[in-house]
Order: structure tokens, then sequence, then C-alpha cells
């Protein structure tokens, strides 16, 4: 092509023949957004098979920005493929649809990720597939409750919310012993607090949006395996149901990343101080921190794993109406009221526990609070004045 015969306005900055040397090396990957991959010829775009990373088709199928990212997850879980999601809940929807048809069932924990439960509840049961809700804390009744129907079990740990921290090697056990898969929901220990895949879990998912994201800005997802044949139907699944990622958003995950595990052991630390001291406050008739010890399945948390997110629950005393505690939840100055976790902000949102879960397992409201990457003695300071309110 003559670039001198063709109009330099239009069709000169369109396919204009430069392109830049190679071998460019920085230590952020670039981002590399397409939906359309462009092929030499016909006969490489025919030859192109977009399932095993070897090459480019089109946008939806990853782009070397994505690939990187997804490579880089797998590697962070233990895994050895992975899939990326535009959404944790997209994540736990694309394991859910790619794994069950009609007349299955799967089993959740009674107290996992509520939009979870409810793709279950709302989704799944239309298309003739059902679910039952567990008790995570009793391994032997889960045994117990695994059918011929039961294909997908799903784990948490710990529970959304509530916080206990269950027996993750039991449930396996009773889900392995029946050749039934198990997928993790890994979002709060992030592939840092523990290895779900060590621990013997088929699947290891993780919203991206909280501790590898860590700005509060991106919502991603992923789906890691250690099983090819497992990948291909999450890699199958994922395209037909056109589960795209903006390399603009994995770009912000991958520079995210590095700085990962810093932020995770500085949200640990804030928060173990402050739920410890949240203990000695009269209001609080109970903190809910896995690491603590009395919170419910403490045990199991002390010998699975090696660290803790920044985030935890506290029960007010039952004689503080539901009113007060949101008096003192709108007294916080430093804790923003919001939902997710794992950003610089601390954040903190009340539960009504009784349209969560029935039966409540305790009385009173319940506070959750995710602790950012303020300094801890402003943020305790924080904590007192609004205290004063109860
Ligand atoms: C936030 C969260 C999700 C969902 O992630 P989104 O990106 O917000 O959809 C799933 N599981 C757990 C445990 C979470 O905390």
């Amino acid at each position: 092509m003559s670039e001198t015969t063709q109009d330099p306005g239009t069709t000169g900055l369109i396919h204009h023949p430069y392109t830049p040397p190679a071998g460019f090396e920085a230590p952020q990957v670039g981002v590399h957004k397409a939906s359309t991959v462009i092929f030499a010829n016909t006969a490489a775009m025919r030859a192109r098979d977009w399932r095993y990373k070897n090459g480019y088709t089109y946008g939806l199928h990853g782009t070397p920005t994505t690939f990187t990212l997804e490579e880089r997850i797998a590697h962070l879980e233990g895994g050895l493929q992975c899939v990326l999601a535009p959404s944790g809940l997209a994540a736990i929807s694309l394991v859910d649809l790619a794994l069950l048809q009609q007349g299955d069932e799967v089993l959740i924990p009674v107290n996992a990720y509520g939009p979870g439960k409810d793709f279950a509840v709302q989704q799944l049961a239309r298309f003739g597939i059902t679910h039952r809700l567990y008790d995570p804390m009793d391994a032997a009744a889960l045994a117990s409750m695994i059918a011929p129907a039961t294909k997908l079990v799903w784990l948490e740990a710990p529970g959304s919310v509530t916080m206990e921290f269950p027996d993750l090697r039991g449930l396996v056990a009773a889900a392995r012993a029946r050749g039934v898969t198990t997928a993790l929901d890994n979002t709060w220990g992030a592939g840092l607090a523990f290895d779900g895949f060590a621990l013997g879990c088929d699947i290891v998912m993780q919203a991206l949006t909280k501790f590898p994201s860590g700005g509060g800005d991106v919502l991603m997802g992923s789906v890691t395996t250690r099983d090819p044949a497992l990948h291909e139907r999450f890699k199958l699944a994922h395209m037909r149901l056109g589960l795209g990622v903006a390399a603009n958003d994995a770009e912000l995950v991958l520079r995210s990343l590095p700085s990962m595990a810093l932020r995770y052991h500085a949200h640990d630390q804030a928060a173990r101080t402050l739920a410890l001291w949240l203990q000695t406050q009269a209001p609080i008739s109970r903190v809910l921190h896995p690491a603590l010890p009395g919170s419910p399945g403490h045990e199991h948390w002390q010998n699975t794993c090696s660290a803790a997110a920044g985030l935890f629950s506290v029960m007010v005393d039952a004689r503080h109406s539901a009113a007060k505690v949101d008096a003192f939840v709108d007294a916080l100055k430093l804790f923003r009221i919001g939902y997710s976790w794992g950003g610089p902000v601390s954040l903190v949102v009340p539960y009504d526990l009784p349209s969560m879960r029935s039966p409540a397992p305790y009385a009173g409201t319940l506070v959750r609070f995710s602790i950012g990457l303020e300094h801890v003695a402003d943020l305790q300071a924080d904590l007192a004045q609004a205290l004063a309110v109860l």
C-alpha cells in the first residue's frame, strides 16, 4: 500500500504502516484492548484456537493483558488455569452455570455471600436446578446431606457477615468421599491466608474486587482450577455467556497485585487491634473475628490460616435498639457507610440478621467493619466518639 495515494486524514490514519520496535519492557504489563483481533491471513484466522491461550481471536477470549492477569491469579491461588469474570458474583454464577444442569442440586453454606445464594434461589431454580443450605460448622451433617443429585458443594471461609470459620478439611473430605465437586469462595483469604487447593478444593473462586483490586474501584472475579477438563468447561461457558473483562480494569488489578500482601497484612494487624479493643467496650456484646479466641470456628482458623483479612463484625447488646445502632453508625466519621471491602477506606454496614438467616444466630444488631489503611489510632478514636452515642 502506498501511503501517498491514500487520504492522509482518514485511510492514512487507520492503515499507517508504522509499527513500534519490539522489545519494550517495563514493570507494568501493557493495556491491550480489543474486540477485533487482526489476523495476518485467512489461514492464520482459521488455524487459531482460542481455548488454550496459544493465540488471539477476539477480545472476548482474551488479550495479552487479561491472559497475564489470569496467569498471575492462577499462580497466587496455587492453581494451573484461570478465567476472569466481570465481577465476583459473575464468577460464582459462571461456576454454577458451567457445572449444573436440570435435575442437579448444589449445596451452599447457610452463611454464604448473599447474592450467590440468591442466584441459586431466583435463577438456578428456574432451570430446574435445586439447592439446599447447609450448616458449614457441621461437616458430618454435610456428609449426610449429599444425595445422588448433588453435583456441587460451595465452601466459603469465613462465612459472610457472621464470620464463622468452618472445618474446610472436613467439608472437602465429606464432598470428596462422594465424588462431589467443591468450589471455594476464597475472597476473604485472597490466596494469602490459606491455600484452597492444598485443602483439596477443585475450584477456587475469588472476587478480585476486594483485595487484588484494593482500590474500591474495580469489579472483577476469577475462577481458578488445576484440572484442564474442568477449566475447559469454564472457558466454554465463559465464552457462551459473553463474560468479557475490560483490559483497563485488568490493568488496574495487575498494578495493585504487587502490593497486595503488604496491604492484606496491614488490614489484618489494624483489624485485630480494633477487634480486641472493641471486646472491652460495654455496648459490644460480641466480636466476631476468626482470629480472636472465642469467635466461632477460631480453632479451624488457627489450624488453617497464617493470616486474616481486615474484616470483622460486632454484635451490639440487644438493649440498644436498631435505631440507636444506626445512630452509632451515622456518628462514625472515618468509617464510611458502604458495601464491599479490601480498599483503603474503612467501611461499616449494619445488618439485620433475622432478615438474612432464620433462625438468627445472635440476638442484637450486627455491625460489620472493613478496616482500611488509615492510622489505627485514628480509627479507634473515631469508634470511641461514635460509641458515646450508645
Ligand atoms: C464481594 C464478594 C463477592 C462478590 O464480588 P463482586 O465483585 O462484588 O460481585 C463474592 N463473594 C464474597 C465472599 C464477597 O465478599
